[in-house]
């Protein structure tokens, strides 16, 4: 039976990005060694750097004046980077969910932080004014846990922080309007072990703060990630999945993509009598699909749940922090495994 991959981090990547993956192992770039074993500063590595650098800045369409990072500690250690790169006395956070909860954890360490927040997290704050005397402002654009996602790019006058682990690539978006842009690569890019960095170079040097060389953004920028050991591995895969994304119509043939996948899914949350989503409509996530039962079939949940994993359907379990179930459909998964999440969601309709 085909499985059908819905996990929400680590999760599915393009399957031409595993095989590749799978043949350098096995013989890298004609070396005849495995890219497990190989150099990061033979000539062959740094090719796959600089062309996974190139590939970011061609498909997000980087302007110039930006650097592409691929550095260790996942999005969680880019949490206390920012402030400590970044933070002289002042920043505001847009708190929506878990992630974003956690960020502003580490920054207090640094400064003042004025948080916005919702009653809850089904919905993303809005109508909020922006002091113009802050450091930066930060934002998640696509919350994994809660299943909400701004789908468009603030315009504000003050330095713009963007954590997008969850749906880099899934959408265009206008680089111009950020100062770092981040996330762990574990969504929709490449394994678990590589942290990407897209980062206005001038808006760095503004603290006196002394920064350890690992936490400091310059080290990375001046040794083009390769201060220490980069990730060899899951580099080569994000490599990999670019490429995939540029034969598959680019950032804007993802965003068609996928809209059309959490178009199919949400309908058919909405048709189905069982089920019913959890967020506002206009702040639906393209990439984590949250839905519970509606409140008659409650006692329902947990046979729903053994259904479609019997189906075939794997990581469809809520966060344990939510509860119900969530779809997380990133880039590369195909429609064909949401018309088969929704079959299981109408047979389970008609056998109750
Ligand atoms: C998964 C996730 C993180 C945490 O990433 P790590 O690489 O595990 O530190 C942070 N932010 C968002 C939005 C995420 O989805």
């Amino acid at each position: 039976m085909k499985k059908h991959n819905f996990y929400a981090g680590p999760s599915i990547l393009p399957q031409e990005a595993i095989d590749e993956t799978i043949k350098a192992l096995q013989n890298f770039a004609g070396t005849g060694l495995t890219l497990a074993s190989v150099s990061h500063r033979s000539k062959e590595f740094d090719a796959v750097m600089n062309d996974a650098v190139a590939m970011f800045k061609e498909l997000l369409d980087i302007p110039e004046g930006y650097s592409v990072l691929f550095l260790g500690g996942g999005a969680s250690t880019q949490f206390a980077m920012i402030p400590y790169n970044l933070m002289k006395k002042k920043a505001m956070y847009i708190n929506t969910g878990t992630w974003a909860t956690k960020a502003i954890k580490e920054a207090k360490m640094f400064g003042e932080i004025i948080e916005i927040k919702d009653d809850d997290f089904f919905s993303i704050p809005k109508g909020y004014d922006i002091p113009d005397d802050i450091d930066y402002l930060h934002i998640t654009t696509n919350n994994t846990i809660y299943g909400t996602e701004l789908l468009e790019d603030l315009d504000v006058n003050v330095p713009l922080v963007a954590d997008m682990s969850s749906d880099i690539f899934s959408r265009k978006i206008d680089i111009s309007k950020y100062a770092i842009i981040y996330g762990g690569a574990q969504k929709n890019l490449a394994p678990a072990g590589v942290t990407f960095v897209i980062i206005k170079n001038d808006i760095l040097g503004k603290t006196d703060r002394k920064i350890p060389s690992m936490l400091n953004y310059q080290t990375h920028i001046d040794k083009n990630s390769m201060f220490n050991t980069p990730p060899v591995i899951p580099v080569f895969t994000a490599l990999q999945t670019l490429k995939w994304i540029k034969a598959n119509g680019g950032v804007a043939g993802m965003n068609k993509r996928n809209t059309e996948k959490a178009d199919t899914l949400y309908n058919e949350i909405e048709r189905n009598k069982l089920f019913k989503g959890t967020v506002a409509k206009e702040d639906r996530s393209i990439m984590n699909i949250c839905f519970i039962m509606n409140d008659e079939y409650k006692e329902l949940e947990s046979q729903f749940g053994e259904f479609a994993a019997s189906k075939g359907m794997i990581g469809i379990k809520g966060h344990r922090s939510v509860g119900g179930f969530r779809a997380s459909i990133y880039n590369a998964m195909s429609i064909d495994s949401i018309n088969a999440l929704v079959d299981v969601m109408k047979e389970f309709e008609e056998k109750n």
